[in-house]
């Protein structure tokens, strides 16, 4: 299982990494998505760009209000097609973000292996957008991993992670919150039962 990363910036309380993919680690940028109040964590440019410095090791690209709105709806898009629900056009949008850098780009070596980078004539966002858009055509075309993408069973979380458990019985994005607060609730209705 990959290690949980929980970010101790101010402007993105209570969010960590460890989602099994960098896809899942973007649509969970919603917290409580079940819930009647969900709260968004990709809320300002500013908060967009501790969101790629910390899950990303990215750069900031200072976004505009409509680029991070166009950002948030491109999440949703991609949260529609992993979960099995996608509305008309949310293929589409998957689609031209790959192709706005040429798809797959052209193949690097680095220090740790070989990686995908995007056209040199791509701009910040769209090479962000590819970025994301390629890890969840990769989750998508991958049937048996996307099999093992659960939902947090945390009431109103609505957190998506990969099952990499062997038995496949992980029931929470994080065991230190949804898991813990589980226990707590659990452990609140058994005293509360015996008196
Ligand atoms: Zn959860």
């Amino acid at each position: 299982m990959k290690v949980v990363k929980k970010s101790d910036d101010p402007l993105l309380d209570g969010y960590y990494t460890g989602a099994g993919a960098t896809c899942l680690d973007y649509v969970n940028t919603v917290d409580w998505r079940t819930s009647d109040h969900p709260a968004e964590f990709l809320a300002s440019g500013a908060a967009t760009d501790a969101w790629l410095a910390f899950a990303l090791d990215h750069p900031p690209l200072r976004l505009d209000t409509d680029a991070v709105a166009d950002l948030c709806r491109f999440r949703e898009a991609l949260y529609r097609l992993i979960v099995g629900a996608p509305q008309a056009g949310d293929l589409d949008l998957l689609n031209a973000a790959l192709s706005a850098v040429g798809d797959r780009g052209r193949l690097v070596a680095g220090s740790d292996g070989y990686s995908w980078a995007a056209e040199a004539t791509a701009t910040g966002l769209a090479v962000l957008k590819a970025a994301l858009a390629r890890s969840a055509a990769d989750l998508l075309v991958d049937s048996a991993r996307l099999a093992r993408v659960k939902e947090c069973h945390g009431h109103g979380c609505g957190w998506l992670f990969v099952d990499e458990s062997r038995a496949g019985n992980r029931r929470w994005c994080s065991m230190q919150t949804c898991g813990n607060r589980e226990k707590a609730r659990a452990h609140y209705r058994r005293t509360r039962s015996q008196t």
